[in-house]
């Protein structure tokens, strides 16, 4: 029994009701929970409750207006927030305050050194949701949030953010790019081929943080060759370069092959090799302390699979 990992998994998350046919759906945390059930996982770590977020840490990332926005659209039961993608329900702004808080607590408590590694599996996702609006199915920056518990209440000065969602994690981008405390790096299929059109291997940050934004881009069909090689030249060497004090992932999952939103096709192989990597490059730097967030991924089978190889590392990767 290994108790310093934990995970966050309730069925509240499941209330998020984006309707019929979208395909980030209730039904994604059921895969889930079922591969982690069947893989021993979820016995094998510390059960993390949802815990709703204060506005005022909201405030840290994202416009009062937005935030005052999300809960007046679901009190008024309009069906998306912004842009179509982003379906909600009446009860959105309550699910995703908990999916936000949740990750908020458990990065609290691995800054207290009372948890090593958490994973999150929460919806919405949100690397895509910028400061003042929603995108891609996202309301409230879970990951960004992370980061900025690290660096407002623990003071760490070196916060690596590695996003392996096929998407650009456009809004996680933006919040930090000009914030050399925060290392963004994401993997995800080029701009020209795919949502939201956004990072460009020339977008390396702003200002201050000039330098500390990686963007990795992949032609429709690359694989577990290109994406390796990408990991092993530029990901883990710039990761072994910055030191960081705490490993944040965004965890997406729709970069496989049977993905039916991305275009890239990494193997069920990959995501297990991947994280190990992740963790080996920066186990010096970190001390092991690693907070992962679930982002997309929709295939069900595929999350079945490679959400428990993704957990297994971060529960036995010593
Ligand atoms: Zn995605």
């Amino acid at each position: 029994m290994t108790h310093d990992v934990g995970i966050l998994f309730d069925a509240a998350f499941e209330r998020h009701d984006t309707g019929p046919g979208h395909p980030e759906r209730p039904l994604r945390l059921g895969a889930i929970g079922a591969g982690l059930r069947s893989a021993g996982l979820l016995g094998a770590a510390l059960l993390l409750s949802p815990k709703s977020v204060a506005d005022d840490v909201l405030h840290r990332i994202h416009a009062p207006e937005y935030v005052r926005r999300v809960g007046e659209h679901c009190r008024a039961r309009k069906r998306f927030i912004d842009v179509p993608d982003s379906a909600i329900c009446a009860d959105s702004d309550e699910i995703a305050r908990l999916a936000a808080g949740g990750v908020v607590e458990a990065a609290r408590r691995i800054g207290r050194g009372e948890l090593q590694r958490a994973f999150c599996a929460v919806r919405p996702p949100g690397h895509h949701a910028e400061r003042d609006r929603s995108m891609g199915f996202c309301l409230y920056n879970n990951i960004a949030l992370a980061a900025t518990v690290f660096r407002d209440e623990f003071a760490l000065q070196r916060i690596a953010i590695v996003d392996f969602d096929v998407h650009h994690g456009n809004g996680t981008q933006h919040m930090f790019e000009s914030d050399a405390r925060v290392l963004f790096v994401s993997t995800h299929g080029h701009p020209r081929f795919l949502y939201p059109g956004t990072g460009h291997e020339h977008e390396t940050g702003v200002g201050a943080g000039a330098g500390f934004t990686m963007n990795i881009t992949f032609m429709p069909d690359e694989g577990d060759a290109a994406h390796r090689s990408a990991m092993e030249e530029r990901v883990l060497p710039a990761l072994r370069a910055y030191q960081p004090q705490v490993l944040l992932l965004s965890a997406g999952f729709d970069a496989h092959a049977d993905d039916p939103l991305g275009c890239m096709a990494l193997s069920d192989e990959h995501f297990g090799w991947m994280t190990g990597a992740l963790l080996e490059a920066t186990a010096d730097s970190t001390g092991g302390r690693v907070l992962s967030v679930l982002e997309g991924g929709y295939n069900l089978d595929v999350l079945r699979r490679c959400v428990p190889a993704h957990v297994r590392q971060l529960i036995e990767h010593r």
